[in-house]
């Protein structure tokens, strides 16, 4: 400890206020421990302040003028002007209110709340440097930690976000006007997402993508879907081309891109945003000093129980390992909270759903038909396709299906896929199926409302069973 630092101690002490640190301390303090909670930045973290909430606010919007521009065979006739500034404003106000509340819920729940940036001088006390020079250091001991330093974006070479056309997700989110061209590189969800919801703001959107597809990791007929609704939009994709530079020309940026063979090719655009995956942060924190390391992708190993190698530190969420999602931060945090407090808390990651809010939504839990068989189980599928759905056709939304998977024999539901509106919603019902192996007697037996999208999860379950009344059985 230094001279003069002020020191304080605590028996839970959580490093990062994003999704994954301020749920661990509400629930370390929920569980009589004395918590305290160090940010550097913005309550709320990625996903409030940069990530999901704002994004989810624009997409919102964008859908919202795109529908009533597109609803001519609905005898609705009318042309949105969109006003970018003042839904800045609005999503700005949705940000501070999600924020200010999760303030508030920590201090109503007794969390102790400091500003500043933690770092480990051994394995029961950090540093914390509050802001800016002169603002001066304390010292914290702790118990038990919980890192929760979340993640940022990855930088390429020859592209650097210090440059004002080049936009990480985070800058495009604020952005005061729709850029009337934008060259995108990388099709992963986060590019994907803003790609869709530029395209229905007005933006000629050009893609340049490494892979030979969209999306990678999803099954191909759910690829299909989604990357024919972005070109109906006006989305340009260049797949198996490599961003290797940009320059700025008298309107905006010429990007170059090159495919394997060397072929070389420019695309033109007000600004390039580069979305092309994220990477942990941990070099904040000083983790050599506690003998803490991470692999070799640079994340935090750790358990079921979210422990680290070094016995009283956890690490949740971004910087834990994929799936890269809020929810997996929360539930990691929940678990490493009670964990912390003495309790036999552990999480079952296969019933960890995950989103791509597309046009259609992508929405997938458990496991897949190729990864049942590859766990050793014979897979029974069944698919309502959206077509069949009396609800997806009042909506003029019939491009998508719900896809259930099960194991023949016990009829134990594995998992499930589904490309819809709402899926993102729609699938909470599968994650529960997974979660508490319920079969597929129990999805299929479960009176659904009609008319409504959910009822193709009942009818994908009766199908896997060969019982489907609305579409034809296998
Ligand atoms: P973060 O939210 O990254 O928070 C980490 C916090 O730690 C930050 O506030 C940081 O300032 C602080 N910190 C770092 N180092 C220190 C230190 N040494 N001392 C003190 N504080 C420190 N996920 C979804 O589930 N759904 C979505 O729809 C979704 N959309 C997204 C859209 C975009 C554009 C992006 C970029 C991400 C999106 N995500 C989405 C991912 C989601 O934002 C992250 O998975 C989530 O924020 C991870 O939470 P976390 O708590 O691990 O870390």
């Amino acid at each position: 400890m230094v001279m003069g630092d002020i020191a304080t101690s605590t028996d839970l002490l959580v490093i990062g206020a994003g999704p994954g640190g301020y749920v661990a301390a509400i629930r370390g303090a929920q569980l009589g421990l004395d918590t305290t909670l160090v940010e550097k930045d913005a309550y709320g973290g990625v996903c409030l302040n940069r990530g999901c909430i704002p994004s989810k606010a624009f997409i919102h919007g964008a859908d919202l003028a795109h529908e009533a521009g597109t609803a001519e065979e609905l005898g609705i006739h009318a042309d949105p002007a969109v006003d970018m500034s003042r839904m800045q404003a609005w999503k700005s106000e949705v940000v501070d209110q999600l924020t200010s509340g999760v303030e508030k819920l920590c201090k109503a729940n007794g969390v102790s709340l400091l500003e500043g940036t933690a770092a480990f001088e051994d394995e029961h006390t950090v540093r914390i440097a509050h802001g800016g020079e002169g603002q001066g250091m304390e010292t914290v001991e702790f118990e038990h930690a919980v890192i929760a330093t979340g993640s940022r974006p990855i930088q390429i070479p020859g592209f650097d976000y210090a440059d004002e056309p080049v936009l990480s997700s985070a800058a495009l989110l604020e952005m005061e006007s729709v850029p009337d061209r934008l060259v995108v590189v990388g099709a992963g969800y986060i590019g994907m997402e803003l790609s869709t919801m530029l395209a229905k703001l007005g933006t000629d959107v050009t893609v340049v993508e490494m892979l030979d597809d969209v999306l990678p990791g999803y099954e191909d007929d759910i690829k299909r879907i989604v990357r024919s609704r972005a070109e109906n939009l006006g989305v340009e994709f260049h797949f198996g081309e490599g961003a290797t530079g940009w320059e700025q020309a008298p309107e905006g940026v010429v990007v170059t891109t090159e495919t394997e063979d060397g072929e070389q090719s420019e695309y033109s655009g007000d600004a390039v945003l580069v979305a092309v995956g994220r990477q942990p942060v941990t070099d904040t924190l000083e983790i050599d000093e506690i003998g803490l390391e991470t692999d070799e992708n640079g994340f935090l190993e750790t358990d079921d129980r979210a422990r680290t190698d070094v016995e009283n530190v956890f690490a949740v969420g971004d910087v834990a390992g994929e799936p890269m999602l809020a929810h997996k931060a929360s539930a990691e945090g929940i678990v490493a909270a009670e964990v912390a407090a003495g309790e036999p808390a552990a999480l079952d990651h296969q019933a960890i759903p995950a989103a791509v809010f597309t046009d259609p939504e992508i929405a997938t839990v458990g496991m897949t038909s190729d990864e049942a068989e590859e766990a050793g189980f014979e897979p029974a599928v069944g698919e309502m396709p959206l077509r069949a759905s009396g609800r997806a056709l009042t909506m003029n939304e019939t491009d998508g299906f719900v896809r259930i998977v099960a194991d023949a024999d016990s009829g134990i539901v594995l998992g499930g896929q589904l490309v819809a509106p709402e899926a993102s919603e729609l699938v909470a019902e599968v994650a529960l199926a997974v979660e508490m192996s319920a079969t597929l007697e129990d999805l299929g037996g479960t009176v659904h409302t009609h008319p409504t999208l959910a009822e193709a999860v009942m009818e994908a379950a009766e199908n896997a069973q060969d019982q489907a009344i609305h579409t034809l059985n296998r």
